[in-house]
């Protein structure tokens, strides 16, 4: 929907603090390289021989280094997200491929050097005022050590990369070249997958069927290549894994996210264990909607009709409920605007969707949206601007290196941000039909990011365990799989159609990162649990919240939430979780049915 007339309330990106044009950009590149040359020049071969001061010099200019590589970066994506034609961009982003490639190549070493440090000394190193900034980094980059293989069984592991990435593009064409032809309302054309999974938003509900039947129609053709591909990325997976020496299947994914086994498996259980909130939800909304019984294409359909939002109510919310939380966050908030860091409307060219990129400790994160005045894209503003003032406060207090989070703290502060702007416009609005909207969009969103996600991680793990005994994952047995952990969630409360068996065969993540998705569920419970202790003692609260924020990513996640009570290990914790997702459920209702 991108508008050709410039609109007033429009705001657009201002990048001169990241680059003054695209020559100084090329300009920095050069420089890069060679800076970084003359680093890998001066320091490779010699990490072992360093004291801590020696160590500490080394870190802080990767440190700058990495910001550097950072600024070149986001100019380069930023230009392309407002213009993928544009040709300087384009030039800038082989360049950055070409260069960046170069860079990290000499910038290898430090890692590698780190890593293969004998014990003791590394212990001493860590144990040092100096390293203090860097400390939680290093430990968890020497965590993989045991895992990591002789250097010639690493270069021939390496050389099945180009095999592997055939059978992911493999699947991608399949998926993305896939065109059905659908009437959905404009007569009969071809559809995307994506275009048929977005009519399940829409309120005809002989659209929805049509479509829902329409994609799994379109997909049956191609779902023995797709489960060939989904079976030898398994296979393989599961064979570098024993090379390696993991315990199971899920463990290199929760060693990325810094969580252990036994609590994505608490958090696993007490999700299964409350499918009967989803469960209830459903069965009223099949009420609400009219019907005996809601079928799979009506989980989406809209409740109520929510009103319009301008761009400058929107920034009003945003700005009030943050302000009310605390005026720091709205502070980061305003400094973002007013420093033409959000590029609001959508525009011919410009990148779909939304997101926040961090750049450097000296320059203010960047936020890209698409505004079009619906009530979502309200929510979509503070959820950016919860990673956006995140960034902002981590990297006041923390190193470049030290500021980041792996996926499932990274997106707490955004889920909570989002709650929010929620609850500042529960409280204050007045439209039935936008209350109702929002209710029931917040209850849906929740359960789309904890319960399915966490049916998704589930019948990952019983496909590699059915893979790991020796077993094929044909169409079939992928199917079967695929229905009974469906089942599961759903119960009888909603009709999952015949072609639903092979639901699994389109979702990208199965095949690019295994287990990617519950680090999304993990993220909305612990916002939850957050909110929870917010509202009971808000005074309490906030400092150790804004704390959270300016500690980054120089905690495990654990040791992030612990200041706020919380232990990730026990069920109970999680339990808790759920009473609160269970109160949302039934303000939903009740809204719904006003
Ligand atoms: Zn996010």
């Amino acid at each position: 929907m991108a508008t050709t007339e410039p609109r007033a309330d429009d705001v657009r990106w201002d990048l001169s603090d990241l680059c003054a044009d695209a020559a100084e950009a090329r300009a920095g590149w050069a420089a890069l390289v060679e800076r970084s040359a003359d680093f890998a020049a001066r320091y490779r071969g010699k990490i072992a021989s360093l004291d801590a001061p020696g160590m500490r010099a080394v870190l802080d200019e990767s440190d700058e280094l990495a910001q550097e590589l950072s600024r070149l970066q986001v100019y380069t994506f930023l230009r392309l997200s407002m213009d993928a034609t544009d040709v300087e961009a384009n030039d800038l982003t082989t360049i950055g491929r070409d260069r960046g490639a170069d860079i990290e190549n000499d910038l290898l070493f430090l890692g590698l050097e780190w890593i293969a440090l004998d014990d003791a000394p590394a212990e001493a190193l860590l144990a040092s005022e100096e390293l203090a900034p860097y400390a939680h980094k290093l430990r968890v980059e020497r965590e993989e050590k045991p895992y990591v293989l002789s250097e010639p069984e690493e270069q021939a592991l390496n050389a099945r990369g180009p095999v592997v990435s055939s059978w992911q593009s493999l699947h991608d064409r399949q998926v993305s070249t896939l065109e059905v032809p659908f009437d959905s309302g404009d007569g009969v054309r071809p559809h995307t997958v994506s275009e048929l999974l977005s009519c399940l938003h829409r309120s005809d509900r002989d659209v929805r069927l049509g479509a829902v039947d329409a994609l799994f129609a379109g997909l049956a053709p191609r779902a023995d290549v797709l489960a060939s591909c989904y079976d030898a990325l398994v296979g393989d997976r599961l064979t570098v894994d024993r090379l390696r020496g993991f315990g199971n299947p899920m463990q290199p994914t929760n060693m990325d996210n810094e969580l252990d086994d036994e609590t994505v498996e608490a958090m696993l259980t007490a999700t299964e264990e409350s499918y009967g909130i989803g469960r209830k939800w459903f069965e009223a909304k099949a009420r609400l909607l009219g019907l005996d019984r809601l079928a799979l294409a009506d989980q989406y359909a809209p409740l109520g009709e929510a009103r319009a939002f301008s761009w400058p109510e929107a920034v009003e919310v945003v700005d009030t409920s943050f302000g009310r939380f605390a005026p720091r966050l709205a502070e980061i908030f305003r400094a973002c605007l007013d420093a033409g860091h959000v590029d609001a409307l959508p525009h011919s060219g410009k990148a779909p969707s939304a997101y926040c990129t961090a750049v450097s400790k000296q320059i203010l994160p960047y936020v890209l949206m698409n505004y079009t005045d619906r009530l979502r894209d309200v929510s979509t503003l503070a959820h950016e601007f919860g990673h956006a003032t995140h960034n902002v406060l981590a990297l006041e207090q923390q190193t470049w290196r030290s500021h980041r989070c792996g996926i499932p703290m990274a997106e707490v502060p955004s889920t909570f941000a989002q709650s929010l702007t929620d609850d500042y416009l529960l409280e204050n609005e007045t439209d039935l039909g936008t209350r109702a909207s929002l209710a029931a969009d917040r209850v849906e969103s929740a359960f789309a990011s904890i319960y399915r996600q966490t049916v998704l991680a589930r019948f990952e793990q019983r496909a590699y365990g059915v893979r790991g005994e020796g077993l094929s994952l044909g169409v079939e047995r992928l199917s079967e799989l695929w229905i009974e952990e469906n089942t599961r969630y759903y119960g009888d409360s909603l009709a999952l159609p015949e072609g639903y068996a092979i639901g699994w065969s389109y979702i990208p993540h199965f095949i690019h990162v295994r287990f990617y998705t519950y680090a999304y569920a993990f993220a909305q419970l612990v916002a939850l649990l957050l909110y929870r202790r917010y509202r009971e003692d808000p005074e309490a609260f906030v400092p150790k919240y804004l704390a959270m924020l300016s500690a980054g990513g120089s905690a495990s996640p654990a040791d992030l939430v612990a200041p706020f009570g919380l232990d990730l290990r026990s069920t109970d914790t999680w339990r808790e979780a759920f009473a609160e997702l269970d109160a949302m459920r039934v303000e939903a209702e009740t809204l719904s049915a006003a």
